[in-house]
């Protein structure tokens, strides 16, 4: 998918934005939203938190830093 690829692209060019909202999971590398960023609905999220939130899905990340497709195998 184009718009994916352009929002990773973005990523690589503003990494500060991909500590603050995205999140990885160390096994299989799949990238997402943090939980939260969607939680923060009564805040004013910045143009780029609101344009993440529409290309990435919500990924949620155990303790360890893993996803939870990945978790069942570990
Ligand atoms: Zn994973």
């Amino acid at each position: 998918m184009k718009y994916r690829t352009d929002m990773e692209y973005y990523l690589k060019l503003y990494p500060e934005y991909e500590k603050l909202y995205i999140n990885e999971c160390f096994i299989c590398h799949m990238k997402g939203c943090k939980p939260d960023l969607f939680e923060r609905t009564g805040e004013k999220l910045s143009y780029t938190a609101k344009r993440i939130t529409k290309f990435f899905n919500r990924l949620e990340l155990n303790e360890i830093g893993i996803c939870e497709q990945c978790a069942k195998f570990y």
